[in-house]
């Protein structure tokens, strides 16, 4: 143990896909570990014994990879620290810190209810009948409750939780399996942690966890580790850092269902992990000097847990894609071109993949990188490149068409003009001519640029037309233009 060098951990448990809010919460445990010399632990809270776990602990590593936040440590599985539980639960059962209840769920509301007590709490029934361990009981922890319990937390401040709110919870199930609290925070004790900085959803089990790790010390555990403590009271409690809410547009709690959450899908969309660690920095924190694009080593600079702020955290995924775009524009065509690669070649392409020329893309590169705010954009950019013909959306051509017939006028006259500039097809020799059809039927070269774009590439924007059409070449932009002059012939005839 290095001096009074922090000992965080990022704890998720696995459930098959990987929360943005637990993104921020290993970037900021990361942050603190990297601007301190102190470590990053990571331990995967896997104690209910899901199936398909080593699949979701494999996404979790490779989520954190991707985005550059590997842990110093780990990952550690509770899974397979079932004997240090079972040590604990024997010291806090011979200390008197826990007792066996036998009471169903259905016992303890029928009680509740007959009291007239709406809170679904437990009512210490079995607290002072001593019964013994064995199957069928569930072991408590016996809640002191005439105290209340503080957590000073760095991002809340002082928060009180008076004792005869806490009840007597399950500590341990019937079946001996413990349960988040206890297992939490022996292994925060063995792995020496001082900092516990997580998502503020779980605050309200934070008072449950510090009567069990005062407990524990009281029995001679001690966290290695523990450092000058600069908010918690308690020798030996690490600090508490519980980080605002993560919240939609409408002010609600980001959920699985309503949300886009899955860090895998912004990675599968092709956001940047540096824009993606730039954004969930911002996400509770902000620098002292208010910027917002901020690099790896800026952040680890000017960090500080002190100033994370407690309101509620907009999740803009409209922000993000903007300070995306920003770091795809500030990316070197190289760089550029070898992130598009996922994009370009393989099952996300969406052209046959002996037709993809990575000489094309490079020509292409600097114009699309300008334009695409994330990769996954790219594609649709470039496709007329590769494939035979572009399809042209039904809806898109008619309402180009619809107005008048200067659209037609304009792509026979381009027709015509483009053909007798095969021989000296660049994009400025193309520029200047269309810009020339254009003044003949009084269109702006924006306006008239529309329906040769939308007959040759299929789409409505993309990147800069000549240069596109000086890439696609004379050929394949003439028999575009005339199939879509005989297109629009049929639908008038
Ligand atoms: N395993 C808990 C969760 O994923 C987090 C535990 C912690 O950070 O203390 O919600």
């Amino acid at each position: 143990m290095a001096g009074d060098a922090p000992r965080v951990r990022f704890a998720p448990s696995p459930t098959g896909y990987f929360h943005v809010g637990s993104a921020r919460a290993a970037l900021f445990n990361w942050l603190v570990a990297r601007q301190s010399g102190g470590t990053l632990v990571l331990r995967i809270e896997d104690t209910d014994g899901e199936r398909g776990r080593e699949e979701w602990v494999d996404g979790i590593v490779s989520a954190l990879a991707w985005l550059g936040l590997e842990p110093d440590e780990g990952p550690y599985r509770q899974s397979t620290r079932g004997g240090r539980y079972r040590q604990a639960t024997d010291a806090l059962w011979e200390s008197g810190h826990l007792y066996a209840c036998g009471c169903t769920r259905g016992e303890i509301d029928a009680r509740n209810r007959a009291a007239g007590i709406q809170t679904p709490g437990y009512d210490g029934y079995c607290r002072d009948l001593g019964l013994p361990r064995g199957e069928g009981r569930a072991l408590r922890f016996r809640t002191p409750h005439q105290n209340q319990v503080v957590v000073d937390d760095v991002v809340r401040g002082r928060v009180e939780f008076p004792g005869d709110a806490i009840d007597d919870f399950v500590a341990v199930k019937s079946s001996g399996a413990p349960l988040f609290v206890l297992a939490n925070v022996v292994d925060d004790i063995d792995m020496g942690i001082t900092h516990v900085i997580r998502g503020e959803d779980l605050l309200p089990t934070t008072p449950k966890g510090i009567l069990v790790w005062k407990a524990l010390v009281s029995l001679g555990w001690r966290t290695e580790g523990t450092v000058g403590v600069e908010a918690g009271s308690t020798p030996g409690l690490p600090v508490f850092a519980h980080l605002p809410l993560l919240v939609n547009k409408a002010r609600k709690k980001l959920s699985k269902r309503r949300d886009p959450v899955a860090v895998e899908s912004y990675r599968h969309d092709g956001y940047l992990p540096d824009a993606f660690v730039n954004y969930l920095a911002l996400l509770g924190w902000a620098p002292p000097g208010g910027e917002e694009h901020l690099s790896r080593e800026q952040l680890v600079e000017q960090f500080r847990l002190g100033s994370v702020n407690h309101s509620p955290a907009f999740f803009d995924v409209a922000k993000l894609t903007h300070l995306n775009g920003e770091y795809i524009r500030a990316m070197t065509i190289d760089g550029f071109i070898d992130a598009c690669q996922p994009w370009l070649t393989g099952d996300r392409a969406p052209w046959p993949t002996e037709s993809f020329d990575p000489d094309v893309f490079d020509r292409m590169a600097p114009l699309v990188k300008e334009r695409v705010a994330v990769l996954s954009e790219v594609p649709a950019m470039i496709d007329f490149l590769f494939v035979d013909a572009p399809t042209i959306d039904e809806e898109e051509w008619n309402t180009a068409n619809s107005s008048d017939d200067t659209a037609m006028v304009i792509l026979t006259r381009t027709a015509t003009v483009y053909r007798s500039l095969i021989q000296n097809w660049d994009s400025g020799a193309l520029h200047a001519a269309t810009k020339a059809i254009g003044e003949e039927v009084g269109w702006k070269l924006g306006k008239a640029q529309a329906p040769i774009r939308l007959a040759v590439t299929g789409r409505k924007v993309g990147p800069p037309l000549f240069e596109s059409l000086e890439v696609l070449g004379p050929e394949r932009t003439l028999r575009r233009l005339e199939f879509a002059i005989e297109r629009h012939r049929t639908a008038r005839a």
